[in-house]
């Protein structure tokens, strides 16, 4: 028979649980370890951990789930009494080797977040034997108790403001970023201006005056909200989504050019327009050979929509370069969007021109537009892999695990 010891470490509990006796229940096909908490007279409440005094018998022993021993599922089984906290009423105690609320062990819940993370949906419900709406579930409690324990909102300087669309018929997240630490820090359902205002009553008045920089799309709701909690901010558009106006307007050119192709009866024209979107919208420096004779092909047969790549490609460059000359090359970027004879061209500069603060001031504060990039790719994914949990809430938990640092390390291994 094995020691205790062994059989803590297997069970991986900490030395605050005592393992009473280890049987393999026929049943549910499973190993059964019957635990209690070490000084099991002191109790405390499962939610403020404060000691208080027992209460009833709570619902009787229950079970958690922990890590599979072998090929066999295991669990913990414990009583779970209530104690009456001063402050929650009547609560389940704190017990060492799960978090409050929870069926499943810290082991258990922290392994299946670090598999939420680093791999795929299918191979967590399969290896675990889990319902992928209870990872939603596990995640969550994860994130949440690593963001009660330390403030994530200390120290904020230069932040990131967006929208994102989690579901088909105008379901938007709003996401806060930290420009200095590279991570995302807040995300909540809606795109508003009370969605944005509850944010900055979270971060208070202090730290609102302490926000230097602000990056975001031109939008109101964001740009009016910022403007009057942040009074100590410069607001820079995002480059990201200056630079996806631009991709936008050569993309509506090119569709243009197609229709008037096909009205005219060129088809083979056409349809050789058509599959030039990629060479068009790719960077030139990521063509294929292929898409290289396809964009020498648009600057022979069609000028116009050729300009129009140029005036893409010329933007690209000023938002690359950054600074006072990149601001002298866009004086001349828009003068020479006026006079391109491209109606969605003259109508993008008169945007930009429009919002020419904000881009000035993107182009002086070197914010990389990586960032709001990379989060905005990865959500967008996670929404995919998210399908499935029952709250937005779970999505905005594995975003957060993902992109805010909070992914714990696996059962004894080093944090990192
Ligand atoms: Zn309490």
């Amino acid at each position: 028979m094995l020691g205790v010891t062994v059989w803590r470490r297997l069970l991986g509990v900490c030395d605050r649980t005592v393992v009473e006796r280890v049987e393999f229940d026929e049943e549910t096909d499973a190993v059964v370890a019957h635990v209690r908490p070490r000084r099991a007279k002191k109790r405390q409440c499962g939610r403020c951990g404060v000691r208080a005094p027992g209460y009833d018998q709570g619902e009787g022993r229950r079970r958690w789930r922990t890590l599979d021993l072998g090929e066999l599922r295991s669990f913990l089984e414990a009583d779970a009494p209530r104690v009456n906290c001063p402050e929650h009423g009547p609560t389940v105690i704190a017990v060492p080797w799960a978090r409050h609320g929870a069926g499943h062990t810290r082991a258990f819940d922290n392994t299946v977040a670090w598999l939420a993370v680093h791999t795929s949906k299918m191979a967590i419900v399969e290896l675990l034997r889990i319902a992928w709406a209870t990872v939603g579930a596990i995640v969550a409690r994860v994130v949440d108790e690593a963001r009660a324990a330390v403030d994530p909102f200390d120290g904020l300087r230069r932040i990131g403001i967006d929208e994102i669309s989690y579901k088909r018929g105008h379901r938007y997240l709003t996401i806060v970023v930290d420009h200095d630490t590279g991570r995302l820090i807040w995300a909540a359902k809606g795109h508003d201006k009370n969605t944005l205002n509850r944010f900055f009553d979270l971060l208070g008045d202090q730290r609102c005056a302490a926000v230097r920089l602000v990056s975001c799309d031109a939008q109101e709701w964001i740009s009016d909200v910022v403007r009057l909690r942040c009074t100590n901010a410069t607001i820079c558009l995002d480059a990201f989504h200056l630079v996806k106006w631009v991709t936008d307007a050569l993309d509506e050119v090119r569709r243009e050019t197609w229709n008037e192709a096909r009205r005219a009866g060129m088809r083979t024209h056409a349809r050789d327009l058509k599959h030039a979107r990629y060479a068009l919208w790719k960077n030139p420096e990521d063509l294929t050979e292929r898409q290289e004779a396809k964009l020498a092909w648009v600057a022979k047969v069609n000028r116009r929509l050729h300009r129009a790549y140029l005036l893409k490609e010329q933007f690209r460059a000023i938002i690359a370069i950054k600074g006072r000359r990149a601001l002298k090359m866009l004086t001349a970027w828009l003068a020479w969007t006026a006079r391109s004879r491209i109606p969605t061209f003259v109508d993008l500069g008169r945007r930009i021109r429009k919002n020419l603060p904000g881009i000035q001031a993107a182009l002086v504060h070197d914010l990389s537009n990586a960032l709001i990039e990379s989060t905005n790719t990865k959500i967008r994914l996670l929404t995919r892999i998210a399908y499935g949990f029952k709250e937005p809430e779970h999505l905005i938990a594995l975003a957060l695990l993902d992109r805010g640092g909070y992914c714990p390390p696996l059962p004894r291994r080093p944090a990192r």
